[in-house]
């Protein structure tokens, strides 16, 4: 698996929630990496180089790769990013990154919070499309449900993908879950400790977590996570 550099041209983009953005990005050659992996992207902003690093948000599909991003308050690269239009060109390299499925593959509990929703989005479509005897739970958290369509078309299409999302900002009439994933945790592992558990989020959510699941006796080998900060 190759590493490609140069420059990414940006192809468009969408808004899929407040402040939240999929953008659709050309590499300069045809990108293969596994879904889970991550780009680093560059620029000079206030004449410093600065280097951040996006999951994939989308499985592997020749040039073409799709991430999805925040802005973060006074936060450099993602405002800039937040600013470009079709055509910008952006430095890349990739693939990078060892969040990816371990195998063999096995029941697995998948916990996302906010854009941490991103490398599962490019993890489950290909897996699913190839394991039918396995049960993979995601449960998701966020303030306001990202890719809502996306992911319940997957609910509905695999019945061994069990979708839990939990909002904080949940609007009215929402009869799911509420909260933070820590909250959920107890209820849904119930007596299990046979899961291979894939964390992705802030460091906050993903320190607790695994606190938590160390805890009950997982073993550190059973947790496979991914921190953005
Ligand atoms: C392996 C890896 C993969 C990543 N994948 C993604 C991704 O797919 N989508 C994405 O939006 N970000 C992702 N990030 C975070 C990203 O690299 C940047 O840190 C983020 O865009 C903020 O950069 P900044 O320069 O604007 O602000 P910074 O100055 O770098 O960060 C400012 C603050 O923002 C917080 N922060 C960082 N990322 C986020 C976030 N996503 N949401 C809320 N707060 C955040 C940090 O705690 C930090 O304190 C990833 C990070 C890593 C290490």
């Amino acid at each position: 698996m190759g590493l490609v550099e140069g420059e990414a041209t940006l192809i468009g983009w969408r808004e899929v929630g407040p402040g939240v953005r999929h953008f659709v990005f050309e590499a300069p050659a045809p990108l293969e990496f596994l879904p889970g992996q991550f780009v680093s992207f560059s620029g000079e902003i206030g004449g410093r180089k600065v280097t951040r690093a996006y999951s994939f948000a989308a499985p592997p599909a020749g040039e073409r790769f799709e991430l999805c991003l925040n802005r973060v308050e006074g936060g450099p690269f993602s405002s800039y990013l937040f600013t470009l239009e079709a055509g910008a060109r952006v430095p890349m390299k990739a693939p990078y990154g060892a969040f990816t499925w371990r195998e063999p593959a096995s029941d697995s509990l998948l916990i996302a919070t906010g854009t941490g929703i991103a490398p599962f989005l490019a993890m489950l479509p290909p897996r699913l499309a190839k394991d039918t005897v396995n049960r993979y739970t995601l449960l998701f958290g966020a303030r306001h449900f990202l890719y809502r369509e996306e992911l319940e078309r997957l609910a509905r299409g695999h019945e061994n993908f069990r979708l839990l999302p939990t909002l904080t900002r949940p609007p009215a009439g929402w009869t799911g879950l509420t909260g933070h994933v820590q909250a959920h945790l107890a209820d849904l592992a119930g007596s299990r400790r046979d899961w291979i558990v894939y964390l992705c989020g802030l460091k906050a959510m993903v320190d607790d977590v695994r606190r938590i699941l160390k805890e009950w006796g997982f073993d550190r080998r059973q947790i496979v996570y991914e921190k953005y900060d």
